[in-house]
């Protein structure tokens, strides 16, 4: 028998089947009024998730569009930028950013830590010239399961007041409050296919007005994400391009059941979900890589010290149809990384922890009791 494969991936997640079956409906024209209506309804939507007055705009392209789209609209060439870097994503804003010519200060952390605010402080205070043009940050840094201190860090970006504040909020969108517009974040990211609980293939950006001043002056080029265009479009309930139709449905279905459940709820849910895999993990004796107090509320990176990730992850997958993810760059067999974001419930959490239980003892490992995984986890449930 072939079960189902269960994504315990930070992306793509699952897909609920309301979703998956509006998707299956035939796909009508971009420039017709229904699709219209859609575009109206999705944009009101996406506001409301991203709890912003701010233009959210949608392209198709995956997350690394919607946050290059970020960077090549607001910039020019030779702008001083700081890039904050404790993982890939950091590590990528700060490639994207090189590409295009700009002067790239990154701040790094060792991976598994999260930033540290103080250098962007010092940096920025020391900026009297107002030199720096934009602060980048990654929320939740994915590759390592942790979550960065936005909120001082902007505070910071926010006392320089000239510099943007651009967020990769890929993999925290949708899990965690990233309140746009209480904290004045000026470029917000974000992909389908994390936590919107639809396939991979549009990307989201929102821009503030302090950002659109920016844009008025940016000199980068540009041509297909060039968010002017999508905003002068989307103000008629349109796109430059052709979308993505059926994805539109899938994201119109989806946001009606994240609206359904409420902010609160959705937030609440991510973080006993994220509490229950990490206590159950710790009474498996296996040390999580990212600390309590700087936990991604998408994803959990485990590092295991007695037993091999990769059989890990290939017996979980073979045996039990479940996808964990590796470790990514130096981290490749050091960590295995459990992703509990959109649509993931209190029945997939415990189903994850009971199969990881019984992989490790088909792998013989007799450091843990059998059974303290799913009672840790039951116990953050209940
Ligand atoms: C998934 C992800 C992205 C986007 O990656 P794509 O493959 O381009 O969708 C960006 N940042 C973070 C933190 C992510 O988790």
């Amino acid at each position: 028998m072939d079960d189902s494969l269960m994504l315990m991936i930070p992306g793509p997640t699952p897909v609920p089947d309301p979703v998956l079956l509006a998707m299956a409906k035939p796909t009508i024209g971009h420039r017709s009024g229904d699709f219209s209506l859609i575009m109206k309804e999705v944009t009101e939507n996406l506001k409301w998730l991203h709890q912003t007055q701010n233009d959210v705009l949608i392209v198709a392209g995956s997350g690394t569009s919607a946050m290059e789209a970020g960077i090549i609209n607001f910039l020019s060439a030779g702008d001083r930028v700081l890039v904050g870097s404790n993982g890939k994503f950091g590590d990528r804003w700060a490639k994207v950013a090189k590409a295009y010519n700009l002067e790239v200060e990154v701040i790094s952390t060792e991976w598994g830590q999260p930033l540290d605010p103080e250098p962007f402080r010092e940096k920025l205070e020391a900026d009297t010239e107002k030199q720096i043009k934009a602060v980048i940050i990654t929320h939740s840094e994915t590759s390592t399961g942790v979550l960065n201190d936005l909120e001082t860090i902007n505070r910071y970006v926010k006392t320089h007041g000239e510099a943007l504040i651009m967020v990769d909020a890929v993999t925290s969108l949708g899990a965690i409050s990233v309140p746009i517009d209480e904290w004045g974040l000026d470029v917000v990211a974000s992909g389908s296919q994390k936590g919107y609980m639809i396939p991979p293939g549009l990307g989201f950006v929102s821009v503030s007005a302090k950002a659109w001043d920016a844009y008025e002056t940016a000199t980068l080029p540009k041509f297909y994400l060039d968010l002017g265009m999508y905003r002068k479009t989307a103000a008629k309930n349109s796109n430059p391009f052709t979308p993505p139709v059926n994805l539109f449905y899938g994201l119109q279905v989806a946001l009606q059941m994240l609206k359904d459940e409420g902010l609160e709820n959705i937030f609440s849910r991510h973080q006993r979900s994220k509490t229950a895999i990490r206590e159950a993990v710790k009474a498996l004796n296996l040390p999580t890589f990212a600390s309590d107090d700087a936990a991604s509320p998408a994803v959990t990176a485990v590092a295991p010290d007695r037993v091999d990730t990769e059989q890990i992850r290939s017996t979980m997958r073979k045996q039990f149809n479940i996808a964990l993810a590796g470790g990514q760059d130096h981290l490749k067999g050091k960590i295995f990384r459990v992703g509990h974001l959109g649509f993931v419930g209190d029945r997939d959490i415990l189903t994850c922890i009971s199969a990881l239980e019984a992989t490790l003892q088909i792998l013989g490992d007799t450091g843990f009791t059998p059974g303290a995984g799913v009672t840790a986890a039951a116990k953050v449930l209940g």
